[in-house]
């Protein structure tokens, strides 16, 4: 087909009619523009019936002039709607040649037709809840219903799989959207026509059997119409009167529903009265009529008109018994009433000054053009409705397909690691990549409404804390941090793990204090830092061992070792007196200067702690006792017979045999002083020695560590008690 072809020029009269007809105001030349430029789009292309492709967007253009009149963007837009898929014209091109509008409807549509393509429908809410999140534009709805709408028309010429697939698509997404919208009559053409293609002997039953009774029909509603007919010219009142066409499907699901034979459903007769008036009040003038000649039925009224259905339907509903007995259900409207029922969302366009309420999910949306109407100048309105029709619904919210083409629901911003851990912890934590639409995409890609996603996986592949700072979901950032912890938890182990090994084949003991005093003094924040230091080889362990035993000066051999002999010479001297007395006052041993029997001592009083015993020398206590004199408590070591308290010694020098020996006989042999134990490490070529003895006071000390200086080989000889 071609522009000039004249079968072409009829059509695209035929369009331009309808659309001068049914629409505010038309840009003539952008219909004639848009109409040229998809005939030549699609020249080379065949419908599955081998047709002229471009028969369908004509149709779908026709469709939505005559059923959804909106404006001529949209009109121009259903011509359009197929030519950024089908052909090899581009988004981009379609908004320098017919504007960003335009390009928008049409990238839209081609959008929303991609998303459903092989997809099996699984849950058909969320897929309604994809196409509204990925509308933004009302119009592009309108299109999109459009071309279902044809697509359905004519699906004859399409294989029974496909037809099954699209039909089943139809009743599940579409169907229940027009409703939504408002958009009665496409509501039931998509459904009759779903209906015919999903079950074909059902379908074809109940036509045969609409049709034996149709002459029963149209004669019985003539006899039940006459009377309130004649009534109503004596009103003067305009009106049609009609049997009301009730759709296939809804015979066919109340039969189902209420497990009743198509006779009972349908001998409900029903008519419909739709008045040609602005008045409200003669809605109410008819059902006095019908009242005042028919008996009503209780229960059976319904006013929608001064109280709207949710979707902005209006209308009064009532049942009445006609001749013969039988009941009759009627429905009373204005002819506004009735285009609203009948086109929704675009009859409110129409009849702009429609204030009535909404349904929940388009409640934003008609707030917002009531706001415009009541707010700005018709013209003004006008020109912003046409510039934006943008929808508000569940744009923070996308969804998304797995690789099985289930949905799922992700907040906006959302990323394939989101996703990830959408789908299981387990995924995420061995997340490695993403491919979004079949490519391989990196992780912190912002994922889109539509798309579909696969995760690849790999067992030695862990989270990176980089995540954190893209995923937006709250299950994926508490996953990540989960596990960067239960990963910081095991590096800090194995470095402790390291370390323990180091110290144990040492001999050497810390408690968390001295963990503590080690850190702080090699400047780890803790020691945890240190171990993690350690596990990632930045430092190791002898180092840090040198490193405290220069910081220390040698002074001490290990913690566990002084604490031992610390604790074997208080126990043997026996309890601290308080004032000479010996209390059952609780008290312990301050760390910071670990006194032992023969050092001068003083309590200080804590809160918790019972009695701290500190050396009078203590510059811990000093600072404290600055602060408050009246917690100093006086004790002492108690008198042990001859005196003697025990000392500790460390002994470092080169390793010879008998050396032990000889730092033993040393001792002993001045003024048999008594050793209560004695332990030589050692190592390499030098050793390293603990000696604890009984002594009577410093001076008998100070001569045993002269005597063991003198041996050959000892280097140092120190009080480890740190004095
Ligand atoms: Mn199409």
């Amino acid at each position: 087909m071609t522009v000039s072809d004249p079968k072409a020029k009829k059509m695209l009269e035929d369009l331009l009619m309808i659309s001068r007809k049914n629409l505010p105001s038309i840009n003539e030349s952008l219909i004639i523009k848009s109409f040229e430029f998809s005939i030549e789009a699609h020249k080379n292309d065949l419908r599955a019936s081998g047709e002229p492709y471009f028969i369908h967007p004509y149709h779908v253009a026709l469709i939505v002039a005559e059923e959804l009149p909106l404006d001529d963007i949209t009109v121009a837009s259903a011509l359009l709607h197929d030519v950024a898929e089908d052909t090899e014209f581009s988004i981009s091109l379609l908004a320098k040649e017919f504007g960003s509008s335009v390009a928008e409807i049409v990238d839209g549509v081609t959008k929303i037709s991609g998303i459903f393509k092989g997809q099996e429908i699984t849950k058909a809410e969320n897929y309604r809840k994809l196409l509204l999140s990925m509308v933004k534009d009302v119009r592009v709805i309108l299109v999109k219903f459009a071309d279902r709408l044809h697509n359905m028309r004519t699906l004859d010429f399409v294989n029974p799989e496909k037809q099954r697939r699209i039909a089943q698509e139809t009743l599940e997404i579409y169907a229940p959207f027009a409703h939504r919208f408002g958009l009665g009559r496409v509501k039931w053409e998509l459904e009759d026509l779903s209906f015919k293609y999903l079950n074909r002997d059902a379908f074809e039953e109940l036509v045969k059997k609409v049709k034996a009774k149709r002459k029963e029909r149209e004669s019985y509603i003539k006899k039940f119409s006459d009377p309130i007919v004649q009534k109503l010219d004596e009103h003067n009142l305009k009106y049609e009167v009609s049997g009301r066409p009730k759709h296939l499907y809804s015979i066919y699901r109340k039969m189902v529903r209420r497990n009743k034979p198509f006779e009972e459903i349908y001998d409900l007769f029903a008519i419909r009265v739709i008045l040609d008036t602005e008045n409200t009040y003669d809605c109410y003038t008819t059902l006095g009529i019908v009242n005042q000649i028919y008996l009503p039925v209780p229960d059976r009224f319904k006013d929608y008109i001064s109280i709207p259905k949710t979707n902005n339907y209006q209308s009064i509903h009532t049942t009445v018994v006609g001749p013969e007995g039988r009941l009759v259900e009627i429905q009373i409207r204005t002819k506004k009433m009735h285009e609203v029922a009948e086109r929704g969302v675009a009859a409110h366009w129409r009849y702009k000054e429609n204030k009535t309420a909404s349904e929940k999910d388009l409640e934003n949306w008609v707030n917002w053009i009531r706001d415009i109407f009541e707010n700005a100048s018709k013209d003004e309105a006008r020109k912003d409705l046409m510039e934006s029709f943008k929808l508000n619904l569940y744009q923070d919210e996308i969804y998304v397909f797995t690789p099985k083409g289930d949905l799922r629901r992700l907040p906006v911003e959302s990323t394939p690691v989101d996703f990830a851990f959408e789908i299981h912890s387990k995924v995420g934590y061995h997340c490695i990549g993403a491919k979004v639409n079949g490519k391989i995409v990196p992780l912190d890609t912002v994922l889109h409404s539509g798309d579909q996603l696969e995760i690849i996986t790999s067992k030695t592949q862990h989270p990176n804390k980089n995540w954190i700072k893209f995923v937006t979901t709250h299950k994926a950032k508490t996953a990540i941090r989960k596990w960067m912890k239960k990963e910081e938890d095991e590096i800090v182990n194995s470095g402790k793990e390291i370390w323990e090994k180091k110290i144990k084949k040492f001999k050497l003991t810390f408690n968390q204090q001295d963990l503590d005093r080690l850190a702080t003094s090699l400047k780890f924040d803790s020691p945890r830092h240190m171990f993690r230091t350690i596990a990632q080889g930045k430092v190791n362990v002898d180092d840090i061992l040198t490193a405290t035993k220069e910081k220390e000066k040698r002074e001490k051999v290990s913690v566990l070792e002084f604490d031992t002999f610390a604790n074997s010479a208080r126990s043997n001297a026996g309890g601290v007196l308080v004032e000479g007395i010996d209390s059952n006052i609780l008290y312990s041993y301050a760390k910071c200067c670990n006194p032992i029997p023969g050092d001068p001592i003083i309590g200080y009083i804590t809160v918790g702690e019972g009695v701290k015993i500190h050396r009078k020398t203590c510059s811990n206590l000093l600072r404290l006792s600055e602060m408050d004199t009246s917690k100093l408590l006086p004790v002492q070591w108690p008198e042990t017979e001859g005196s003697l308290f025990v000392a500790g010694l460390t002994v470092m020098g080169e390793d010879s045999p008998g050396i032990l020996n000889e730092i033993s006989h040393s001792i002993v042999s001045y003024q048999n002083t008594n050793i209560k134990s004695i332990n030589i490490s050692t190592g390499d070529s030098a050793f390293e020695g603990s000696v604890t003895v009984y002594v009577h006071d410093i001076g008998h000390l100070s001569k045993i560590v002269e005597r063991l200086k003198k041996i050959r080989g000892v280097y140092s000889v120190e009080r480890f008690d740190g004095s």
